[in-house]
């Protein structure tokens, strides 16, 4: 794909997007038959500046992006197996845990990523002004609500008004404390991210806001001017990033894009290992695998860069983090230790005074 394209304004990159088969044929040798039969039951969209970093079939960016035959495979996964539906209060808020609650503010997305979580309803019918006012009536009325999660589909894929709309209500509840915004847009379509944006979100502090990024592919120069004006909007910056396979399930390719994170002021905040979603099955792996990637992190690179790894119990459970085991035995007075280089050691674990 030629990386010299000059991409103007989000909204028209964005009218530009391949939707259908036909549309796809014209960039890559495919078989539209093949890709519509996935297509009828879980669209597609692929921005053109998204498109441009794909660099041949199969590569770990075409395979987040181009419907896959095996998104049909059977694997016995639910569409919602974390019980989203079941634990919302009202249409588009999910209120699992008692003191922060997830708000989908959007079904648009800049990608339709095909492991997606939420494939249920990505690209499905836009959030309604009175399902929004719901839902914000609803956090005005729980007083132990925290912080809002503003998800979707992609947040900053409403217009800017709209978003503000959205954002000047909650900041005005007295018990919201913070605004946590989650978004693909820095990594799919970083033209959306303008020092306008950034001046408006930033009357809403404290605003924090979370990227999902997956390769360091999708680190270029383009995400790296947008992150800068987040970041520089005083919007402290993390990452969410999904293990998936073929394409980032091994060490050095999360190496290079946490540390790549790092440089462009985004601190890696979770690392999700796929959920048992429909049409997802073929990007999952053992959990194992997602460890053994963590111990070739933890003491290898910056721990500024060292996502936490979690998984998402089935049945609205909540998350759970895994860390790899490092402590082999434990007594009385010590721990027997195996560091980051294999190196067993003593960690003393008695308070007794000597008297
Ligand atoms: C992940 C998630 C949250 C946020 O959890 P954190 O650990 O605070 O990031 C909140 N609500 C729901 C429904 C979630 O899935
Ligand atoms: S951007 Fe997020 S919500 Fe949208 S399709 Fe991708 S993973 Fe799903």
């Amino acid at each position: 794909m030629n990386h010299k394209i000059k991409f103007g304004n989000w909204r028209d990159i964005l009218a530009s997007s391949i939707i259908s088969a036909g549309d796809l044929a014209e960039y890559f040798s495919i078989n539209p038959v093949k890709v519509e039969k996935v297509t009828k039951l879980f669209p597609m969209l692929i921005n053109p500046y998204y498109l441009s970093l794909i660099k041949k079939k199969g590569d770990p960016l075409w395979k987040q992006a181009v419907p896959d035959e095996k998104e049909l495979e059977n694997y016995d996964y639910s569409d919602d197996p974390l019980h989203e539906e079941a634990q919302a209060p009202v249409l588009n808020i999910v209120h699992r845990y008692p003191d922060r609650v997830l708000f989908l503010v959007s079904s648009r997305c800049a990608v339709y990523c095909r492991f997606c979580m939420r494939k249920r309803m990505i690209g499905g019918p836009g959030v309604t002004e009175k399902r929004l006012e719901d839902g914000i009536n609803y956090i005005r009325q729980e007083k132990k609500i925290r912080e809002i999660l503003v998800s979707g589909g992609d947040p900053l894929l409403l217009e800017n008004e709209q978003l503000e709309n959205i954002l000047a209500r909650l900041h005005s509840i007295s018990h919201v404390e913070v605004i946590r915004i989650h978004t693909r847009v820095p990594s799919a379509l970083p033209q959306r991210v303008t020092k306008k944006l950034a001046d408006m979100l930033k009357k809403y502090h404290p605003v924090f806001l979370n990227i999902h990024v997956n390769h360091h592919w999708e680190i270029t120069p383009e995400s790296k001017r947008a992150c800068a004006i987040l970041a520089d909007a005083g919007i402290p910056l993390g990452s969410q990033t999904v293990f998936l396979k073929g394409v980032n399930d091994n060490a050095g390719e999360i190496k290079c894009l946490m540390r790549g994170l790092l440089s462009i002021r985004v601190r890696p905040y979770y690392i999700h290992h796929p959920d048992c979603v429909k049409g997802t099955g073929h990007f999952r792996f053992p959990v194992e695998k997602g460890m053994d990637i963590m111990k070739n992190l933890y003491g290898h690179i910056s721990g500024m860069c060292i996502p936490q790894y979690m998984i998402d119990l089935p049945g609205g459970w909540g998350k759970v983090p895994i860390v790899p085991e490092y402590v082999e035995k434990r007594d009385k007075e010590n721990l027997i230790v195996k560091n980051y280089q294999g190196v067993v050691c003593k960690y003393p674990n008695n308070t007794r005074r000597i008297e």
